[in-house]
């Protein structure tokens, strides 16, 4: 597609002075953090706050900006008219912890080792919110369920954090709500309360939106208007949390000079590949997901990006944009120079040699045919130069342990061949799979 280089150099220069300006906005708090010790606390300053919010077990393919028209998500439609939506971006990992810790560190499964719940984050890996707060951020995130718990499911996950909104130890009631999992409303209702008492300085703020992971149970009337597609009903309820989020934002004027992320953790099988729920397998169905990104002042409204991008780039993205140095050695990329329409590069997309499957679920056990070809490539070189192929065949770990489980309760013993036929990489049609247990 032809692109006018006037308008390229323009958008270009765009980034480049909202960097110069982050830039001198950081050195100016972390001079007044340093001397100024009685003067009162900085007016705050419209144009640095960053919220990202991550939406569970959201497919993109059921969202409206997606092309789904079959839901109502006005505050996601907003956003992607107001930023940038990627059209291809996928998570590593089909697991909520996993899937997080990726965001937040910007390294696939692979390397930072939170292959399953509860497997603490060394410290040795900095947190997005840990580097922010070293620029002076105020960190705070607010959690929709307790498997991102830091004191129990997702032990450092809260690094960096100010405020860290874990559940109650002690639970005070038998209801999963309040003591496992709470509503977007909820979330958002404490996210708004903490902001309204922390007002001054710049804010990285987290809300994670649980609503969609399954059991689909969403409040009227999306119970009535989606009464034939729950999932569904939980997606446009979690966006109306969004859209009362971004209501908060622009009447305390933070939302225009806000950097603003949505993304989904994982997506949902519902029943394709005979995966009902999530965390087995790596197929588009639980790994490819919404991203949209809002910059300050609606910079680069409305594009979209259809190159291969991955949920681990966002933390180099949000850094890079900040004008602040991220660690070395990521698995993740800046997504800058996609923002302003420079197109992808294949490099963007290597895999390490002892990767071995396209997308890093947590220890990806197998992978079809074409991945295997793919691997024998790879065995030649330390890198491949070739997007990813993240629709095949492939099974976590974690999902075979749950397949053994599977067929150990099954009396027909169809999930038996299942696993013969994952084994020799050939995927049956067999109805068995709705023995497939609950994602998480
Ligand atoms: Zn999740």
């Amino acid at each position: 597609m032809w692109r006018d280089p006037l308008i390229e150099n323009e958008d270009r220069d765009t980034l480049v002075a909202m960097r110069i300006f982050f830039t001198v906005l950081l050195c100016c708090h972390l001079a007044a953090a340093a001397g100024a010790t009685h003067e009162p606390e900085s007016e705050k300053v419209s144009g640095a706050d960053v919220f990202l919010i991550t939406i569970d077990t959201l497919r993109a393919d059921h969202v409206h900006c997606y092309g789904y028209d079959r839901i109502q998500t006005p505050a996601l439609d907003l956003l992607a008219q107001q930023g940038i939506r990627f059209t291809q971006a996928f998570t590593p990992s089909p697991i909520t912890n996993s899937s997080h810790v990726s965001i937040m560190t910007g390294l696939l499964p692979s390397s930072h080792g939170v292959s399953d719940f509860g497997i603490p984050l060394a410290a040795k890996y900095p947190t997005l919110a840990a580097l922010l707060a070293k620029g002076g951020y105020h960190g705070a995130a607010f959690l929709g369920a307790v498997i991102l718990d830091s004191k129990n499911l997702a032990p450092g996950l809260d690094r960096g954090f100010e405020f860290y909104d874990n559940f109650p130890e002690l639970a005070t009631t038998q209801s999963r709500w309040g003591r496992l999992e709470r509503r977007a409303m909820e979330v958002e209702r404490r996210a708004e309360s903490w902001l309204s008492s922390h007002q001054t300085g710049e804010h990285f703020v987290w809300l994670h939106f649980y609503d969609p992971h399954d059991p689909y149970e969403p409040p009227p009337p999306y119970s009535e208007v989606y009464k034939d597609r729950l999932y569904d009903g939980e997606i446009a309820y979690a966006d109306s949390a969004l859209n009362r989020f971004l209501t908060y934002l622009k009447n305390q004027g933070w939302y225009e000079g806000a950097t603003i992320v949505v993304v989904g953790d994982h997506g949902e099988g519902l029943g394709e590949h005979h995966e009902d729920t999530h965390g087995i397998f790596l197929y588009d169905s639980t790994t490819r997901v919404p991203l949209i990104i809002k910059l300050p002042k609606e910079s680069q409204a409305g594009r979209t990006v259809d190159g291969q991008v991955r949920t681990i780039d966002i933390m180099p993205t949000i850094l890079n944009l900040l004008g602040m140095a991220a660690p070395p050695n990521l698995d993740g990329d800046s997504l800058e120079p996609l923002l302003t329409g420079v197109p992808s590069t294949p490099a963007r997309f290597s895999v390490k040699r002892n990767t071995r499957c396209g997308l890093d679920g947590p220890r990806c056990a197998r992978f079809d045919r074409k991945a295997s070809s793919l691997s024998k490539r790879q065995s030649r070189s330390s890198t491949i130069s070739a997007p990813i192929p993240v629709n095949r065949t492939t099974i976590t770990s974690l999902g075979m342990a749950r397949f053994k489980n599977c067929a150990k309760r099954s009396r027909s013993g169809a999930p038996n061949r299942l696993r013969r036929n994952l084994r020799s990489g050939r995927y049956p049609r067999e109805p068995s799979m709705n023995c497939t247990p609950s994602g998480i």
